[in-house]
């Protein structure tokens, strides 16, 4: 078992609610909603909600904290999973979501609700999703959202009738449905799966969350803060080096690839990611090289490459297995 502390990246002196901070942190950059087909982010993930699962619960912690275990230490992850799995059934999104895991909404939520203190009162704010493109997403814009609510009719303030005849206006109900449109500002960096609040006087709770989905983009790719791209070279610039423009999210970055680099081989640009909504802190940009070969052989690019051929000195392959042994 890794040391618990480390996992969550604190001093063994941490406060509960510097562990529960650290604990969100990292899940939220670690989820499997925000890192789609990754098996090591989502075993990093597994990993800080075991470490959590002890480290916040008090005598898990001294028990852990005295003796380096916790007797049920294998079970400890499975409370956590059951104790999130439970407690997303009360979290009503609209899409996303991962089963058994703790909602990413419910990891942003109330930071989203600004600086101020959050409400006591447990009242559903409106929903309302919205579907933004990728650019969108990443510089910040701004929503009209529709919130529909019912509202006394005017015409016969309720009764339903005005003199002796149904009121034509609600047709006896008494109530009308009243749309509002509200302006929702959405911050620069909003994933998909985010949900953004904002203050609306006429909605029960004050409030609107808006659940937001983000459209992909055809060449990058989020995970977390952090984007992944993919960047032709060629041979002779994957085997000689070469300085090539890398585009990311900020514009093109001039990068060094070092003399004799391998296909699918991955470089960082840091802090050329997502600028974090909530931290401010930008990610990275990872970009993985991939030799182009030409599609067109000519008769002078065939002699060419055959001396080329004559570059390696061992079969690429060797050393691999050629089947079950
Ligand atoms: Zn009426």
């Amino acid at each position: 078992m890794r040391d618990l502390y480390e996992v969550l990246q604190i001093g063994r002196e941490a406060s509960a609610e510097e562990i529960k901070k650290a604990y969100r942190k990292l899940a939220r950059r670690f989820h499997p909603d925000v890192n789609p087909h990754d098996p090591e982010a989502e075993r990093k993930f597994r990993e800080i909600q075991e470490a959590y699962a002890v480290l916040s619960d008090d005598d898990k912690r001294s028990q852990y904290d005295r003796f380096g275990t916790v007797d049920e230490g294998e079970s400890a992850a499975r409370q956590a999973h059951a104790r999130w799995a439970g407690g997303r059934s009360r979290v009503n999104v609209s899409f996303g979501g991962f089963g058994g895991f703790p909602d990413l909404g419910d990891l942003f939520g109330d930071l989203f609700r600004g600086g101020g203190p959050v409400s006591q009162a447990p009242e559903t704010p409106a929903e309302a999703a919205v579907e933004l493109d990728f650019v969108d997403a990443m510089r910040g814009t701004a929503v009209v959202v529709a919130l529909r609510r019912e509202v006394e009719c005017e015409a016969c303030r309720g009764s339903g009738h005005t003199s002796e005849k149904v009121c034509g206006r609600c047709r006896g109900s008494g109530r009308l449905i009243h749309t509002d449109r509200v302006r929702v500002r959405i911050p620069a960096g909003v994933a998909d799966g985010d949900r953004v609040r904002a203050a609306v006087r006429t909605t029960p709770g004050g409030e609107v969350a808006v659940a937001v989905k983000v459209r992909p983009h055809p060449f990058f790719e989020r995970r977390g803060d952090d984007i992944h791209t993919t960047v032709p070279i060629s041979f002779a610039e994957a085997y000689l080096g070469a300085e090539i423009e890398v585009g990311t999210i900020w514009g093109p970055v001039r990068a060094k690839i070092p003399p004799g680099t391998q296909s699918g081989q991955r470089f960082r640009l840091r802090g050329k990611g997502v600028r974090s909504v909530r931290t401010g802190i930008p990610g990275d940009h990872f970009y993985a090289v991939q030799i182009a070969v030409p599609r067109v052989v000519t008769p002078g690019g065939r002699d060419l490459v055959r001396r080329v051929g004559e570059l390696y000195g061992v079969d690429p392959r060797s050393g691999l297995p050629l089947g079950l042994t």
